[in-house]
């Protein structure tokens, strides 16, 4: 076991003094993600290779200090937030897109690449990184690999897993290991799938072999107004129901719009109950007939307005109302809770009333915009955590809002995660015998728990507490 001022020096000693920090000030910037809840950070790492991360790994272990992988702290389930003195290993700095391959659509590219700067710098190849988090801006592609983050556009395209073909990471023994490989379908058992979405359990990935997708020739959106919830949800059920696929297919109620419309100007009908964002794209012929289809069965379950955007900038403008929404709402109280369960489709109606009823009980601001497309709720309370009891009250009734989704044959998180978050209400959808398999494959990966302990599996599960052996050479 390493004192804390051996751990610093050893870390130093794998990267260099400029890019370890233990100042009091850093410590608590690293301690919280874009949740509500924060923890102890022993010292904060920017390694910038894949040797240097597995260095930072062997360290840490020999320290008997856990490692929590971090990439640009955007997660909302608390994740990348440790729950016991960590080194914080900050992936931001591996942010070079390695190699594009044109031909076969795919990059290697380090976790630190913004998700957003990995399509933009794609521009040219016509090709694009599909997985679009309403964050993009500002998270990364080894954080979208750590929480399998979805987005509006994963309606059609599938979340993150559907995007990833190799992940290389370094294990908890300080080893880099690839999982995958450039084969779609490779031999053996599939190692990346269970390495995405785990949420930094069983690797800190150090560089990424994602699918590039083509962008679409044609692509219409449209804006539908709607005075009722039930309204604009019936139309989301049967335009599913048609067959149809949309590219996306996102819903804000009032509150929302509102709150949009006065932040961002895009032109949204703010004396709508409801507004759907709906998205086709595909080659011109089909998109048309898919955009009027869409327009057809809104006005059948009576929408107010329908408004087909006229070109790029319109298009975008409606985008960045939707992507600004969370924003929004720092305009009305400097905290927010958001949540993230998913129900199924037939049952959005039932369980958004549901919920508008917790929140009027619980006396909460309550405001929803969600991937209506695929039952991917997210209703967001506004508040103030400095009243006292405040935080208290908004998470007690954000698990009546999961309970409420889980009855309805939902699940609990569709793109966030679990994270420290909601580990405590995995018992709602897994009995004990699955959260013994889950801990025993997790144990396979981390057998001593010194990855990013804690996480995921309640309290109780086998590998919660991390074992007695950490500390000891791999
Ligand atoms: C305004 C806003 C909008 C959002 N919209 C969406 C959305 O539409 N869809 C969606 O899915 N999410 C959304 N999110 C949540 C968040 O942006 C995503 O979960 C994102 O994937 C997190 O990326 P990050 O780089 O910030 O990761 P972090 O928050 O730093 O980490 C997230 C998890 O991944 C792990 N991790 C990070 N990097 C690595 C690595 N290199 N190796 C191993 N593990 C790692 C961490 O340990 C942690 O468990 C939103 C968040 C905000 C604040």
């Amino acid at each position: 076991m390493l004192r804390p001022m051996d751990l610093i020096a050893a870390l130093e000693g794998v990267v260099g003094s400029d890019r370890v920090r233990a100042h009091p000030l850093d410590r608590r910037v690293f301690a919280k993600d874009a949740g509500v809840k924060d923890g102890p950070v022993a010292a904060v790492v920017f390694p910038e290779s894949a040797e240097e991360t597995a260095g930072c790994v062997r360290v840490a272990r020999a320290a008997g200090v856990p490692v929590v992988p971090r990439g640009a702290g955007t997660g909302l389930a608390g994740g990348a937030v440790p729950i016991e003195p960590s080194v914080m290993v900050v992936m931001t700095r591996m942010n070079r897109i390695v190699e594009v391959d044109e031909q076969s659509r795919t990059a290697w590219v380090g976790p630190g690449v913004i998700n957003l700067d990995l399509s933009r710098d794609l521009a040219s190849t016509g090709l694009h990184f599909a997985p679009d988090p309403s964050s993009q801006q500002s998270c990364t592609i080894g954080g979208n690999v750590g929480t399998n983050a979805g987005g509006p556009h994963c309606l059609a395209e599938g979340t993150t897993v559907a995007h990833i073909l190799a992940v290389e990471m370094v294990t908890a023994d300080g080893d880099i290991v690839i999982v995958g490989g450039d084969h779609p379908d490779p031999v053996g058992l599939d190692l990346r799938a269970v390495v995405v979405g785990s949420e930094g359990t069983m690797g800190v990935t150090t560089r990424v072999l994602v699918k590039l997708t083509e962008n679409p020739p044609a692509v219409r959106t449209l804006l539908i107004g709607f005075a009722t919830v039930e309204d604009a949800a019936a139309t989301v059920s049967e335009v599913i129901a048609s067959g149809l696929v949309p590219a996306a297919l996102e819903m804000m109620d009032r509150a929302m719009v509102r709150a949009v419309e006065n932040y961002v100007h895009a032109g949204y009908p703010t004396d709508a109950a409801a507004v759907l964002l709906a998205e086709v794209a595909g080659h011109a012929v089909g998109v048309d007939a898919e955009a009027d289809m869409i327009a057809r069965i809104a006005a059948d379950n009576d929408a107010t307005m329908v408004r087909l955007a006229q070109n790029d900038a319109e298009r975008a403008l409606l985008w960045k109302g939707r992507k600004s929404a969370f924003g929004a709402i720092a305009q009305s109280a400097p905290d927010y809770y958001l949540h993230d369960t998913v129900v199924p489709r037939t049952r959005l109606v039932e369980v958004l009333s549901q919920i508008y009823e917790i929140g009027e009980r619980y006396g909460i601001a309550l405001l929803n915009v969600f991937h209506a497309g695929d039952g991917n709720l997210h209703p967001l309370v506004s508040f103030d955590a400095a009243v006292p009891g405040e935080l208290d009250r908004v998470m007690a009734a954000a698990t009546e809002m999961v309970r409420v989704s889980i009855e309805a044959g939902g699940s609990l998180s569709g793109e966030h995660g679990i994270g420290m978050e909601k580990r405590d209400l995995m018992g709602l959808v897994f009995g004990p015998d699955d959260l013994d398999a889950q801990a025993r494959l997790r144990e396979a990966f981390d057998p001593d728990g010194v990855l990013n302990p804690g996480k995921i599996l309640p309290e109780g599960s086998r590998c919660f507490d991390r074992a007695p052996t950490i500390g000891a050479a791999p």
